[in-house]
């Protein structure tokens, strides 16, 4: 049996039922509940048809793309002067952000003074920031340099910031090799972005503490030097 071709009438209708989808809360919309949760992963796809190997220069690299479009759209959380921060569309864990350099270069050795001051600068308030939003209750770092070292787009420095929570590391990742989402990357990106700049406050506030904590310690090296 053959399915009978869709009406433009049937068109009419799915594009009125897409547009109201978005205007309504899920608790509205029909459905019938059962005992299953579900692994809502579609994102996948943008992985699946536009490979990172389709990367050959700045024009056709996704850090170089995201801060010429708006913050929503491109998932970013915080534009610095050098660098930015933004919401791996791939993530690891809920919150698992990524800090760029501007520029597209490849390894770390190739930023400016500048613009390794403030990735580290940026890191650290990613952290504070996903520890506000989050409780977050450890991270990881890491700059992934080379397609040989796991770097998914290569030709474009980033430094992975993944918060981790116990037991973040269930069957689910382990086994099957799938991570459970459970908020959408554009509600994530709105609560960190919304929690920056108390992060970047608590930042300063760390650093000055830190500056006197290590001149006390650089104090305490001059009184000891014979
Ligand atoms: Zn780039």
């Amino acid at each position: 049996m053959t399915r009978p071709e869709a009406s433009d009438a049937d068109a009419r209708d799915l594009a009125r039922a897409s547009a109201d989808a978005s205007a309504t809360d899920g608790f509205a919309l029909p459905g019938a509940p059962d005992a299953f949760e579900r692994f809502w992963n579609a994102h996948r796809m943008a992985y699946v048809t536009q490979g990172s190997d389709q990367v050959k220069d700045e024009h056709t690299c996704p850090f170089c793309a995201a801060p010429q479009r708006s913050d929503g759209e491109s998932l970013i959380v915080h534009r610095g002067r050098t660098a930015y921060v933004v919401l791996n569309l791939y993530p690891y864990n809920p919150g698992h952000l990524l800090v760029c350099p501007y520029r597209h270069v490849p390894l770390y050795t190739d930023t400016t003074a500048e613009e390794a001051a403030e990735m580290a600068e940026l890191t650290q308030t990613a952290m504070l920031a996903l520890g506000h939003a989050t409780r977050a209750a450890g991270y990881n770092l890491g700059m992934n340099q080379g397609s040989v070292a796991g770097a998914g787009i290569a030709a474009h420095l980033h430094q992975h910031v993944v918060p981790r929570w116990t037991g973040d590391g269930n069957f689910l990742p382990i086994i099957a090799r799938t991570k459970n989402m459970s908020q959408t990357l554009g509600e994530t990106r709105e609560i960190l972005a919304g929690v920056w700049d108390e992060a970047a406050a608590d930042h300063a506030r760390r650093q000055e503490a830190n500056a006197r904590a290590a001149a006390e310690r650089a104090g305490r090296g001059d009184e000891d030097r014979p």
